[in-house]
């Protein structure tokens, strides 16, 4: 039996030794009955040394058991076919190397007996070239990756310029904007300040003429009259001078709040006072007299201001014997003041601009006024967390409230 199988080993190995890949054939029990030489090179073994030997001696350990299993597989069905489809298979040469091969199996019978000849190529080549290439392509995956990181980098810094930019233009364009709007006022209060200044001079001038001319000892109550048509005048043209200051600060930004703690009375007597001098005939100005304990704690120059202004408006826009009502509402946080006259009356369509700078109701033409005082005081107000609101009927009278925070009421 062992010389037939030998005779049968050397008719193969003819027949291979011309073949430039590696062939091994094993019988049905997996021994090898021949392989040529190629195929002994390749796993380095001497000629006929692989004679006898299974075939497992040629695969990795981790590998046999597939084959095995393929190779009763082909046995069976005699259906010749690549191995390794799908998979990478691994020759082990005789030094205990492993090397990526390819092998084609292709059973056969011959004298009754089954055989398998395995075609064997080294692929190590190849793989080191496919390994070379995923090599070459995650360097490249890790480049583009690294590039676009880099990209992202460069559009988050193209980003942040672009805002800083927009940034930079809105603040010169809003500093313009200022600039402009300052222009505008200072034009505006040329043009205000020779219209409004002009007759308050002239009466004040007026005043001054015929006051000199009243000499006798018995004319003082004449020389008082002019005198006190000239004080009025001179606090009315001071009034405008404050609020124009006060737009001014307000559009330069330079508008700075000073908080201090003082009496209420000490304020309401003092805008009551100038008041006065402004009365028209039969006028009268009620206020409360009992706020002598109420301590304030707000900033003292925009409370006189905005109480200047409003009761100022409220003798100004009524006529002659009508009574002005101050009231102050002490409240646990804030502090009211409700200034209510019985004059014209704003007209309802109009209302809703008096806040607006520069605005005046038409029924308010004739008498003098710029329409600046009422914005003025909002503008403030609202800077300082106060509120400013009115209530008017034409014809019948109106009532403007401010409110301003004030956590300390009581002394
Ligand atoms: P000015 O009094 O200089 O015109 P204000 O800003 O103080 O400017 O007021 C704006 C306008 O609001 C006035 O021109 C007037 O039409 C109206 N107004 C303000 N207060 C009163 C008031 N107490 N009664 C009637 N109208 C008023």
């Amino acid at each position: 039996m062992k010389v037939f199988e030998e005779k049968k080993g050397n008719i193969f190995r003819i027949l291979s030794e011309a073949i430039s890949e590696g062939i091994v054939i094993v019988n049905e029990k997996q021994e090898i009955v021949t392989s040529n030489e190629a195929a002994d090179r390749m796993f380095g073994y001497g000629p006929k040394e692989l004679l006898g030997e299974n075939i497992n001696l040629l695969i990795p350990r981790e590998y046999r058991h597939i084959h095995t299993q393929q190779v009763d597989e082909y046995m069976e069905k005699s259906d010749p076919r690549q191995m390794g489809h799908g998979r990478d298979l691994y020759g082990r040469r005789k030094d205990g190397s492993v090397f990526p091969v390819e092998a084609g199996l292709n059973p056969f019978e011959i004298y009754g007996s089954k055989y398998v000849m395995a075609l064997v190529t080294d692929i190590s080549v190849r793989k080191g070239q496919e390994r070379e290439i995923i090599e070459l392509n995650m360097q490249l995956e890790q480049k583009v990756e690294a590039r676009t990181k880099e990209l992202k980098q460069t559009i988050k810094e193209l980003k942040e310029e672009v805002a800083k930019r927009k940034e930079a233009e809105y603040k010169i364009l809003e500093s313009l904007r200022k600039e402009r709007e300052l222009n505008e006022l200072k034009t505006k209060f040329l043009s205000l300040v020779s219209h409004e200044f002009k007759t308050p001079l002239s009466g004040i001038l007026t005043s001054a003429t015929l006051a000199g001319k009243y000499t006798e000892t018995d004319q003082q109550d004449k020389r008082e009259k002019h005198l006190k048509t000239i004080q009025s005048k001179v606090k009315y043209l001071n009034n405008i001078l404050n609020d124009f200051l006060s737009i001014e600060r307000l559009e330069s930004g330079k508008a700075t709040y000073k908080f201090d703690t003082f009496p209420l009375s000490k304020v309401v007597n003092e805008v009551i006072y100038n008041a006065n001098m402004l009365l028209k005939e039969g006028q009268r100005i009620n206020y409360p007299q009992n706020i002598d304990d109420i301590s304030v704690n707000f900033d003292e120059k925009i409370l006189e201001l905005s109480l200047t202004n409003l009761i100022n408006n409220a003798i100004k826009y009524s006529p002659a014997h009508t009574l002005i009502d101050v009231e102050v509402i002490k409240e646990k946080e804030a502090l009211t003041i409700k200034i209510k006259d019985e004059g014209m009356g704003i007209p309802e369509k109009e209302q809703k601009y008096i806040f607006n700078r520069y605005f005046r109701a038409e029924n308010a033409l004739l008498d003098q006024g710029t329409g600046i005082g009422l914005n003025i005081v909002k503008s403030h107000l609202e800077s300082l967390g106060g509120t400013i609101i009115f209530e008017s009927e034409e014809g019948k009278g109106s009532t403007f409230t401010i409110t301003f925070p004030n956590k300390n009421t009581t002394e």
